[in-house]
């Protein structure tokens, strides 16, 4: 963990974005809760995914499945067989690691030490140990590449063993052999089961979109990266069905599109990056990474992949239900309808946390601010928030200047006219410096002052987060003037 973060942790929790879980009882490892903050910026982020989605695009709908699903369809997805992380313990600190990211680690170390080609050699081997499922080949690689234990410096490993990583429940309450309950590891499977009941009752034509935006569960081993590594998540997931032959353009266009998303919110294009997969999952053909650059370097952020017809296919097998499609449009080739088929799937998957962070590492500046001339001169720093005003837990303060003199009730009515349409605060106590110090560590865009003047001719002051400048303006025009900064 580098300073950065543990800045934004301890910044998260003091102002009410993120706490640990249960903290009280000292938490429970990799789950974390939203605070008031917190709940307000996800929501917002969450909202306008949503929006992106379903509403930029006529050819694309939501759904909102369960979490819990038949058992046979985490079969039918291969993760009883193969979502698996390989474990390896140490036999000293009795901790325990993914032994897949002990030598991602050590290829970056290598990658840091300017030995580029020898991180590159060390990734590749282990992808392809991995892939062959050779276990006792990859412990070699840890000990021919003597890694030690991070905790205790000892090389004493154990073999490596595959761990599955879903959690499951009782199944039933009268059955005790029935099949466990899974919590879904991942939203995607509640869209390909519902494919031809939502294609049917939306009146959907191929090529069409399902998304979803919902909780998914992994009992994952690594946890050090505050939110981005979590056992209890959301994901906000599209699955785009397109004619067979046709996926590698929609693959590009959905590439594109959902970059240009998060440049939108304003993660800029130079913490962005696209990651092509060398080892692919068992579904994918194709797949491709939006990382952002967290202070602990480029991590995933979006996984976009071309599924081709596995999910489908597999669920028909296994359900014996036809998952096709007909397909009335002429196929020029052949001068007849496509017909009946099984539509290939290109898959949009973002984790609403994952994202939340990069917003928050992104918003995140410690400035240093010089007032006055010559000898009068200091400097101090702020801590704030330059959150996209769209995002932003709360879009306007409201202060009055004192708390006399009839400004208050003025502060009060403003508050009232506008709340229908934003999210505000107001706010009587303190010096009003300290109020806004408030704010911009919140990532307020807006502050609006009542003072004597307000009362003689109903304009306000409204300082501005990130410039600290201040303008007068009517009361009347603060709805269009708020309303047109928050807009997406
Ligand atoms: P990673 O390689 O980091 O484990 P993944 O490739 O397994 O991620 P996917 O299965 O493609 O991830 O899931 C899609 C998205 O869901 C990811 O891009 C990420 O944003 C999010 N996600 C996955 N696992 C987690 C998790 N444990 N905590 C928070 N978000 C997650």
């Amino acid at each position: 963990e580098t300073t950065q973060l543990k800045d934004i942790v301890a910044h998260a929790k003091e102002y009410g974005f993120v706490f640990q879980s249960s903290e009280i009882y000292d938490g429970l490892a990799a789950v974390y809760d939203y605070g008031p903050n917190g709940v307000e910026l996800k929501n917002n982020l969450k909202r306008l995914w949503w929006e992106s989605m379903t509403q930029l695009h006529d050819n694309v709908v939501g759904i909102d499945a369960a979490i819990f699903m038949a058992p046979q369809t985490w079969e039918a997805s291969g993760h009883i067989a193969g979502f698996n992380d390989p474990l390896i313990d140490n036999l000293d600190s009795k901790k325990r690691y993914r032994a897949d990211v002990l030598l991602e680690e050590k290829a970056a170390e290598y990658e840091n030490a300017s030995d580029a080609a020898r991180g590159a050699a060390l990734t590749a081997e282990m992808g392809r140990l991995l892939t062959a499922n050779d276990l006792a080949g990859v412990r070699q690689l840890i000990l021919n590449e003597k890694i030690l234990c991070p905790v205790s410096k000892t090389g004493n490993w154990t073999e490596v063993r595959q761990f599955n990583l879903m959690f499951s429940t009782q199944g039933s309450a009268v059955d005790s052999d029935a099949p466990p309950v899974y919590l879904r590891p991942e939203t995607a499977q509640g869209i390909f089961v519902n494919f031809l009941n939502v294609q049917k009752s939306a009146r959907m034509k191929v090529p069409f979109g399902i998304a979803q935006i919902g909780k998914a569960f992994r009992n994952e081993i690594v946890a050090r990266q505050f939110i981005f590594r979590m056992r209890e998540f959301e994901q906000m997931e599209m699955q785009f069905f397109v004619r067979p032959g046709t996926e590698g353009e929609w693959y590009d266009t959905w590439k594109a599109a959902r970059r240009k998303f998060h440049e939108a919110l304003g993660l800029p294009a130079a913490k962005l990056r696209f990651h092509d997969h060398d080892k692919l999952a068992h579904y994918a053909k194709a797949a491709v990474d939006i990382e952002y650059e967290f202070p602990f370097g480029f991590k995933e952020m979006e996984g976009i992949h071309s599924r081709g017809d596995f999910d489908l296919t597999q669920h028909q097998a296994l359900s014996k239900k036809k998952q096709q499609y007909f397909d009335a449009d002429i196929d020029p080739a052949t001068g007849k309808a496509y017909g009946n088929y099984v539509p290939f799937v290109v898959e949009t998957s973002v984790g609403a946390d994952r994202l939340f962070l990069a917003t928050l590492c992104n918003a995140y500046e410690e400035e240093t601010i010089t007032e006055g001339e010559g000898d009068a001169q200091t400097t101090k720093t702020r801590t704030v928030l330059r959150l996209h005003p769209a995002v932003a837990p709360v879009k306007a303060a409201i202060f009055p200047l004192v708390r006399k003199d009839g400004m208050p009730e003025k502060a009060q009515e403003i508050f009232n006219a506008l709340k229908f349409d934003f999210r505000l605060v107001l706010e009587e106590r303190d010096a009003i410096g300290k109020r806004y110090t408030r704010q911009d560590l919140i990532g307020t865009p807006f502050c609006i002052v009542v003072d004597g003047q307000t009362l003689e001719d109903n304009t306000v002051t409204v300082r501005h987060r990130d410039s600290r400048e201040q303008t007068r303006m009517p009361i009347s025009e603060l709805k269009s003037y708020i309303g047109e900064a928050v807009s997406f």
